[in-house]
């Protein structure tokens, strides 16, 4: 068992505090620990990266560039050993893993080309002796928020053009996941990245983020976890006037008309569905498909649905690891009875044991059953059907949240009144999964605020200045 320390101002510190256990799901056995920081780690923290703001935005973007790039690389060759880490705390099947860590590496390399594309611009002045200016520049600290269920991609993601943009960083990572946060820096420190440009707090949530969003210093929080806590991060950020981007809370919606192709239908509902265990944000949550293609979809997804194979994400062909502990289970059993109370017909799975959640399908559903009203984060999919298409918009529609939605079908002129019609920040069409580099993630509604990836993602790290020059 490794005891891991917090990373502040390029110093492994946090020894002497106490520790909290890290849990590998798949076997309930404790394989490390981690300091339980509070606020004045929070607040060191932020000391650190405050004084590494001033000569870490000074750098040429080619600078940090370079800088990226090289933690990149040492990401790249420890690929094998951050995936294990991340299998071991968080559950995930190795492929899945790895599958992430290239994600999440995506981030890195797509963001260190990025950040030299930052350009400003010149407006006509009304007047002859004036010129106008606009340049962009760091927003300054920034911290750092992230859930569970991407240790790897929620930190890069926001890092990535965060570090591009010449601001540094403070980053508390879930105490359920904490051990890929620490790898990643300690692979930043041997890149070179500057004392204070990162830094990682682990401890207690609350305290870190009340440090953080008192502290004037820090301009900006970035976070991805529940909509109840986004919103209390929204609040306490009025305080001190931040900036604020947020990934909260999905429930997304998977439309199949008439007209798809099955198969793709299908795959691309299985790959939506149970990656992660269902555990992802933009999983989809609640399937419509259309009555005239119902007995048909569900005949040809139940024997792929029994194929998948759930076990330790370490062992060989494993699809679908545990859940990440014993309150995700319960919430997940507790949607499945619901539903069966209220009379849908379990078509495969609803079982589980220790952490592990057979894939289940339901039909028979109706919209008054608790997995179509809340965001469920396990591998259950309910099915439903529809007659029109309007009455599928309508009931995808109607959800406080508008993360992502998906759409199935070979009529792609119906395919886009469709997608225009949905309130949801990420479409598939015919794509279960969307999600890249270099394209915006974001929500509608109560899914968030802001954007990240692609060249939207840089921007919410930047503050325009407008300079007017009189000749
Ligand atoms: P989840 O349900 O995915 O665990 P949370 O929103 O509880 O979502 O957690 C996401 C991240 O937010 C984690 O790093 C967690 O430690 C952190 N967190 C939880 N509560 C607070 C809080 N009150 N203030 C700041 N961060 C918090």
């Amino acid at each position: 068992m490794e005891q891991y320390k917090m990373f502040i101002n390029g110093e492994w510190t946090g020894e002497k505090l106490d520790t909290i256990e890290v849990k590998n799901p798949a076997t309930g056995e404790v394989v490390a620990t981690i300091p339980n920081g509070g606020s004045s780690e929070a607040k060191l923290a932020v000391d650190a990266a405050h004084a590494a703001f001033g000569d870490w935005s000074a750098y040429s973007v080619y600078e940090r560039s370079e800088l990226i790039r090289k933690w990149y690389d040492l990401i790249n060759e420890n690929m094998e050993d951050l995936a294990v880490a991340m299998t071991t705390e968080q559950g995930k099947p190795l492929k899945e893993a790895t599958g992430e860590m290239s994600y999440a590496n995506g981030f890195l390399s797509w963001y260190a080309e990025e950040g030299k594309r930052i350009y400003g611009e010149t407006i006509p002045a009304t007047q002859r002796n004036k010129r106008l200016f606009v340049s962009k520049q760091p927003v300054g600290v920034v911290a750092v928020i992230t859930p569970w269920n991407f240790p790897a991609a929620m930190i890069t993601r926001k890092v990535a053009p965060a570090l591009a943009a010449g601001c540094t960083v403070v980053i508390k990572p879930a105490e359920l996941t904490p051990i890929t946060a620490l790898k990643l820096a300690e692979l930043s420190e041997q890149a070179g990245i500057p004392k204070g440009v990162i830094n990682v707090v682990t401890g207690e949530a609350q305290e870190i983020g009340e440090a953080w969003l008192e502290d004037d210093r820090v301009r900006k929080f970035t976070f991805t976890g529940s909509t109840a806590v986004g919103k209390l991060l929204m609040k306490g950020s009025a305080e001190t006037v931040k900036k604020i981007s947020l990934e909260l809370g999905g429930h997304a919606p998977v439309i199949v008309l008439a007209d798809a192709d099955l198969d793709k239908a299908v795959d691309g509902v299985i790959s939506s569905k149970f990656r992660n265990a269902g555990q992802t944000c933009v999983c989809s949550n609640r399937v419509y498909v259309h009555e005239s293609i119902y007995e048909q979809f569900i005949d040809r997804l139940i024997p792929k649905v029994k194929q998948l194979k759930v076990g330790n994400g370490l062992d060989e062909g494993t699809d679908i690891g545990p859940l990440i502990n014993q309150s995700a289970v319960k919430k997940v059993q507790a949607h499945i009875d619901d539903a069966i109370k209220l009379g849908a017909k379990l078509e495969t799975g609803g079982t589980s044991k220790e952490l592990f959640v057979e894939p289940t399908v339901l039909s028979n559903i109706n919209d008054n059953m608790l997995c179509m009203q809340e965001e469920t984060f396990g591998p259950v999919m309910p099915i439903s059907s529809f007659k029109t298409t309007e009455e599928a918009i309508q009931r995808a529609n109607d959800s406080i949240y508008g993360l992502a939605a998906y759409v199935f079908t070979e009529n792609i002129s119906q395919g886009i009144r469709v997608v225009e019609a949905l309130e949801y920040g990420i479409i598939g069409l015919n794509d279960g999964l969307p999600s890249t580099p270099q394209a915006p993630f974001g929500g509608f509604k109560q899914s968030g605020l802001g954007r990240e990836g692609g060249h939207f993602g840089i921007e919410e790290f930047l503050e325009i200045k407008y300079i007017s020059l009189g000749l």
